[in-house]
């Protein structure tokens, strides 16, 4: 590996987004700033389309890619290698060419290839500095030239190289070549901030975790029945919070003491719809308490069909129950095994399979509708509908609040 001193970050979309696009770039400078603060001693600044992020001190190269890797908005990392200026002035053609040898031999490990087929390259070079006394065109070709003098393994090829070598001559030389993958997605903090109902599953951190690539800010709300639910199964929830956390930064977990109602509906409401009762009756208090903590949408992790509760004529009622805000489900046409896919990809599959209770499948019924009509179902809440308000409103006063910071 080569000694790389800087990263070239490079952002995708932020780049088309007119006169606001300064905001997103602040926004993603000020993330990179924080997520590189526990793993060394940066330098951040956007130039021209891109960050680049400059070493003061030594670091662990893999656990800056790690904490890069948590920043929405980041789509591509660039390692890259530093050659300083001497007397104010850019090294000149042979020093540029003697580090570019080095630079593949590093990388490449080109004195140990075994390989019989060659390693194709092409040079692109970018002079932002344009004091430079050879224009880029010339740079590049210098550059390849003496590659395939030092080389024998390399070959040019300037239309599908197996490396695309850039030469940046900036304040600094920068060479890269390589390029570690992002989340991608918006850096957080630029698009408006979301009420998730985590419960201990699968499916709604990695919905939470998809809402907030967006650029959302994150809030979260569990409904937690004791002595049904256990202090495990909400110990868990916020172990999940906290992993979701690690990209989105703290999250403000609102856990909700939801046996009272639960136990209302149970005993008042026709068995096959206590589940769809229940999940209004959540989509309620959530839609509340997103107001109060300033949330412009819910999120969940509901796809079609999964569970009965999860038709879409049970999804019809349910959203029927909130009145102020939408309502997002990015999970709504995934396959189970491509969320379980994404949450191994996140890191909260290994949490969310831990077994525990779920405050939903202990009071189901055996067959719970699965085609409820909202009328219906409305009808029968009305003849009960004083209590169970009352009840939402105590579960809503009642909240505790946990802050989930970032797991390590
Ligand atoms: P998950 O894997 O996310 O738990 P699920 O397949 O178990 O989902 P349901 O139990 O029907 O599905 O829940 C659907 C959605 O409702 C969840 O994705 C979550 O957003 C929300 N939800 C369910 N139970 C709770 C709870 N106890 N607290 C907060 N939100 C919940
Ligand atoms: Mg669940």
């Amino acid at each position: 590996m080569a000694n790389y001193e800087a990263f070239i970050i490079k952002y995708a979309e932020i780049g088309v987004k007119g006169k606001n696009r300064h905001i997103f770039e602040e926004a993603l400078v000020r993330r990179v700033e924080r997520a590189l603060d526990p793993v060394g001693e940066f330098k951040v600044t956007c130039i021209a389309g891109r960050l680049y992020v400059e070493a003061r001190r030594d670091f662990v190269f893999d656990e800056v890619i790690a904490a890069l890797q948590q920043v929405f908005g980041v789509l591509g990392i660039c390692p890259a290698v530093t050659i300083p200026r001497t007397d104010r002035k850019l090294p000149d053609i042979t020093a540029l060419g003697d580090a570019a040898v080095r630079y593949f031999g590093d990388v490449y490990e080109l004195a140990d290839r075994t390989d019989d087929r060659p390693l194709t390259f092409k040079v692109k070079c970018r002079r932002v500095d344009k004091t430079y006394p050879m224009d880029s065109m010339e740079v590049a070709a210098a550059i390849g030239e003496r590659l395939l003098d030092a080389w024998p393994a390399l070959k040019v090829d300037v239309h599908d190289p197996d490396v695309l070598f850039h030469v940046e001559l900036r304040e600094q030389v920068n060479f890269f070549s390589e390029e570690i993958p992002g989340p991608g997605g918006l850096p957080t903090g630029t698009a408006g901030r979301g009420m998730l109902l985590l419960s201990g599953g699968i499916d709604s951190p990695v919905a939470g975790y998809l809402v907030a690539r967006r650029g959302a800010e994150l809030e979260a709300v569990y409904f937690h029945a004791p002595p049904y639910t256990s202090d495990r199964a909400k110990q868990k929830v916020v172990d999940l919070a906290r992993i979701v956390a690690r990209y989105t930064g703290t999250i403000r977990l609102h856990v909700v003491n939801f046996t009272a109602l639960q136990l209302a509906i149970y005993e008042k409401c026709p068995k096959d719809e206590l589940t769809i009762i229940m999940r209004r009756y959540m989509m309620k208090i959530a839609e509340e308490l997103a107001v109060r903590n300033h949330c412009i949408c819910l999120i969940t992790g509901e796809s079609i069909g999964q569970v009965a509760s999860q038709t879409m004529q049970s999804l019809l009622v349910t959203d029927q129950a909130v009145k102020r805000m939408p309502v997002f489900r990015p999970m709504i046409a995934s396959d189970k095994q491509e969320i379980i896919d994404l949450s191994q990809k996140i890191g909260t599959y290994e949490t969310s399979i831990q077994p525990y209770e779920d405050c939903c499948t202990i009071f189901v019924a055996k067959h719970p509708v699965t085609h409820p009509r909202l009328d219906v179902i409305e009808a029968h809440e009305d003849k009960v509908r004083e209590e169970l308000d009352r009840l939402a409103d105590e579960a809503v006063e009642t909240e505790e609040v946990i802050e989930a910071a970032p797991a390590p």
